[in-house]
Parts: structure tokens; C-alpha cells; sequence
């Protein structure tokens, strides 16, 4: 029943669109270029453009509250991934708005949310003051040294399963202490432009979640690997991968989050 090709999401929501750039990861935003040609093809949703400096045609941040009432008509149990198409802790989402969609989640207990933010400056502000639903994990952005403080700021939610998106990796994440997270998913950068991938850095992840009890997912490689050997043009297909990144595991809370075992064991993609 997938509806992304994201390797770890069954279905995205957005019931916020749009978002700004705010460090590197940003460069190549895929949403930011989708948000671009959803406008031209007149979609109701990115007809809102934001800052030419830090965003684009159809990508100004824009709440849909007529939205919230989507995940109430999924029966089948999902794994959500919420907000391809935003950062929900963006500063423009007002808090009362958060929480109404941790309301939703909430009330849908049988699928699993996933929230990623680079905004992760906001949580320790902001975790105390919200009602978090049992069946939402939280993950931050970090793609490379400079942004470990999200880690940090992470560690004051109180989600049921934290996690980290290292994607796309821009270098050695060497000082990460992963006391407190449950997952770590890590890749290169796909599209145009992408930057390089070392596998060495996947490697010392995959090593640090050893460690420290975390669940690695290595989701894809990057286009730089891909072109250089052969595989797919996002690096995706882990038939062309060293035997020891071919790792993509969820965190054992998993069964526990989703009773209904809305979170299964799922075949690499192969995307
Ligand atoms: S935070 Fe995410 S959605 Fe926002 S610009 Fe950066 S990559 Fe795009």
C-alpha cells in the first residue's frame, strides 16, 4: 500500500505545506522543487510562494487545517511520514497547531507517526508545553558535525521512539553520542548536484548504533556512488552494495508503539 518511495514511510501527510532553508542539508530540498511544478500544475495547496532567499514558488509556509481530518478515514494501520512537504516546527506554525495535529495522531492510534524536523532549536522550549501522542516518533536532520546540537535538543522530547535522519550525510558525524535515540536512518544526497557520500561515514554509524543500541537503517548510498558503480541513479538498490551497509532495521520499541503492528518488517525497497 505504498504511496512514497520514501524506503521507511507508507503514506505522507501534510498538514502543513512549504518550509525555508536553514542549513546545508537544505541545498537541493526535493520538496522545495517539487512545491515548484505542484504550483504551475495549479495545485490548491502551493499557490503560496515564500522569502525568492530561503524558499520558492509555492513553497511559502501555509497551514491546512481542512487536512487534519484525513488520517480519521485510514483504516488499515500506515507508517506516516508527516510533512514531506514542511518542517511542522517550522517558527510560522503556531503551537496550538502542533498540538492539534497531535491531537489526530492521537486519536488514530492505529498507525505510526514520523515527525522530522531540522528545527530541533524549538523542542526544549516547546516539549514541555505539548500532550505527545504514544504512537509518534520524533527524528532530527543532521547531516554533518555543526548540527549535533539537535541531537541534544532531541533528547528533551519525551516521543515514544527518537530518531535521526543522517541524510543526506555531508560528512564524519565523529562526536555523535546516541544516548537516548532509538533509530538512525543514514544516506547520501540524490538529484542533481549531489554531493558525495564516504562510506566510511556510514560505517562509524553503523558502529556507534552498535554501541549504543540503536536500530541503523542505511537508506541509500547517493547518486555520486550510484553513477561510480554502476547502480541506480539515487544509489538506492543495495544489490550493488558492500555486504556490511546492506543493514535496515527499526528500533525495537516498534511492536510496542503499534500494537496493531501498524510498523512491519518491510523488504528494502530497492529504490
Ligand atoms: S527543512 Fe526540510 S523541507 Fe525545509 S527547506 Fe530544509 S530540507 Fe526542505
Amino acid at each position: 500500500m505504498a504511496e512514497t518511495s520514501i524506503e521507511w514511510a507508507t503514506t505522507v501527510w501534510n498538514p502543513t505545506t512549504g518550509c525555508d532553508r536553514v542549513s546545508p542539508g537544505c541545498d537541493h530540498c526535493y520538496a522545495l522543487t517539487m512545491a515548484r511544478r505542484l504550483k504551475a500544475m495549479g495545485s490548491a495547496k502551493y499557490q503560496h510562494d515564500g522569502d525568492p532567499r530561503t524558499s520558492g514558488p509555492g513553497f511559502g509556509l501555509t497551514l491546512h487545517p481542512d487536512t487534519l481530518t484525513t488520517p480519521l478515514g485510514w483504516r488499515q494501520p500506515r507508517r506516516v511520514f508527516v510533512n514531506s512537504m514542511s518542517d511542522l516546527f517550522h517558527a510560522r506554525v503556531p503551537l496550538a497547531f502542533v498540538q492539534r495535529v497531535f491531537e489526530v495522531i492521537a486519536a488514530t492510534p492505529q498507525h505510526t507517526y514520523m515527525v522530522l524536523t531540522k528545527r530541533a532549536g524549538r523542542f526544549p522550549r516547546v516539549a514541555p508545553r505539548l500532550t505527545w501522542p504514544g504512537n509518534l516518533w520524533v527524528g532530527v536532520s543532521v547531516e554533518s558535525a555543526e548540527y549535533l546540537a539537535r541531537v541534544d535538543d532531541l533528547r528533551t522530547v519525551p516521543a515514544a521512539v527518537r530518531f535521526i535522519s543522517a541524510e543526506p550525510l555531508l560528512g564524519p558525524l565523529d562526536r555523535l553520542d546516541l544516548t537516548g535515540i532509538d533509530w538512525l536512518i543514514a544516506g547520501g544526497e540524490s538529484g542533481p548536484g549531489a554531493r558525495p557520500l564516504s562510506l566510511d561515514w556510514v560505517r562509524d554509524l553503523i558502529a556507534r548504533c552498535d554501541r549504543w543500541g540503536t536500530a541503523p537503517f542505511v537508506k541509500q548510498l547517493g547518486a555520486v556512488w550510484g553513477r561510480q558503480h554502476g547502480a541506480d541513479s539515487k544509489g538506492g538498490d543495495w544489490t550493488y552494495w558492500p555486504q556490511d551497509l546492506r543493514i535496515r532495521e527499526y528500533p525495537l520499541s516498534a511492536e510496542a508503539v503499534s500494537p496493531q503492528g501498524a510498523v512491519d518488517q518491510p523488504q528494502p525497497s530497492g529504490r
